[in-house]
């Protein structure tokens, strides 16, 4: 793999630009869509063991294109099970992508961009500031190495590692809709799910264009706070964020919106929040998942007490509305997103205190 090559890359192509790349070459669509099986359903990315495509445009492709992955550059198991990878780029930028088994599901956590702009004050990512976008390839290579891992296509992915992925819009849909193709891995799009701290224009988007399943970080209850814990919401306020939800899932009652909600000690997590977050969700489809807050060197927060999580999830069951609280998954390994590569390359050493221009460097086009 050649960091300097500027040809095409197949991986960042869906299925119709399989199509287009193959035809464009002279040669017929129905080769296009086995170029594309045979990376994704195959995991095979070297042109001559794909032996049902005629020799010449083996030839050809190989002279026109380079298929480039990211590179496993550290594999981080944990006894649970959960394993995380750190994957290098081309350019030498490096994600994590985290593996949780549970029982028959497996899901697979990928990253969309390095680091991160939107400075939320409890997150390890937020401290490496923003580096740049990943590309399909660099988000598809992450599940493409995961199902090679593990001898199978995962059964879910979360578009929850490092990065906000509704701040790399295209990349990201394009990559969910590859993860859905049942040329590739055959998700459900139920099991495709994007995490976003609530780019609001980009949820409208979305709603165009995919059905995937929405999770929104919440963790506040009032504009007050979630000012200071995700300076997202300074632009895109509560009362901005709750109708975009509304109309993300209206129209099929199935679909539910799935809150986050991180539980630091003394900040966000009384009765009192609970009340309001009760109030807030009022009509809109949702569940909610409480997540321990992850504790990483430099942060000023710490982790509720689990009776505290779990009165705060009672009050909520009992209004009717679901709640769980979100197992700790490989901890020993660091498992909150963007810890591992902020050991090796945190370039800010910020202490990921709000800043009032936080948003001003996400992409909305
Ligand atoms: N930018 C997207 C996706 C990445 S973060 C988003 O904000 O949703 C994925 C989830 O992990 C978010 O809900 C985020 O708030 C949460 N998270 C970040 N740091 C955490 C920590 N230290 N402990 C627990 N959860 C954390």
């Amino acid at each position: 793999m050649n960091a300097t090559s500027t040809k095409p890359n197949p991986l960042d192509l869906d299925l119709a630009g399989c199509e287009s790349l193959v035809t464009a070459l002279g040669f017929k669509a129905f080769h296009g869509r086995n170029l594309f099986k045979w990376m994704h359903k195959h995991g095979v990315v070297d042109f001559d063991a794909m032996t049902d495509l005629p020799k010449s445009l083996r030839t050809v492709l190989l002279e026109t294109v380079e298929i480039r992955l990211p590179r496993i550059l550290q594999t981080h198991p944990s006894a649970d099970g959960t394993v995380k990878w750190v994957m290098e780029l081309v350019d030498g930028q490096r994600v994590e992508t985290v593996f949780i088994p549970e029982g028959k599901r497996s899901t697979i956590c990928v990253s969309s961009q390095v680091g991160c702009a939107l400075e939320c004050a409890f997150c390890a990512t937020a401290r490496q500031g923003f580096n740049r976008n990943l590309s399909v390839a660099e988000i598809i290579g992450q599940v493409w190495h995961a199902a090679r891992q593990l001898g199978a296509a995962p059964t879910n992915v979360v578009m929850m590692g490092m990065g906000e992925p509704l701040a790399n819009f295209e990349a990201a849909v394009k990559a969910m809709d590859v993860m859905q193709d049942d040329l590739a891995y055959m998700l459900a799009k139920q099991r495709v799910t994007l995490s976003t701290s609530g780019i609001v224009p980009n949820i409208y988007r979305l709603r165009e264009v995919s059905d995937v399943s929405l999770a929104v970080s919440l963790h506040a209850p009032n504009d007050e706070l979630r000012d200071e814990l995700v300076p997202i919401n300074r632009k895109y306020p509560l009362a901005e964020l709750i109708p975009a939800c509304k109309h993300y899932v209206a129209g099929d009652k199935r679909r539910k919106i799935t809150w986050e909600y991180v539980m630091l000690d003394g900040i966000n997590d009384s009765p009192a929040h609970a009340k309001q977050l009760i109030r807030l969700l009022e009509g809109v489809p949702s569940k909610v998942n409480l997540i321990p807050f992850n504790p990483f060197t430099g942060s000023d927060f710490g982790t509720s007490p689990p009776d505290r999580v779990e009165t705060f999830r009672e009050r909520l069951a009992r209004s009717g509305i679901f709640a769980m609280t979100r197992k700790t998954r490989g901890d020993e390994i660091a498992a909150a997103c963007g810890q591992l590569v902020g050991r090796v390359q945190d370039r800010t050493g910020r202490l990921g205190r709000i800043r009032v221009e936080a948003d001003t460097r996400v992409d909305l086009r």
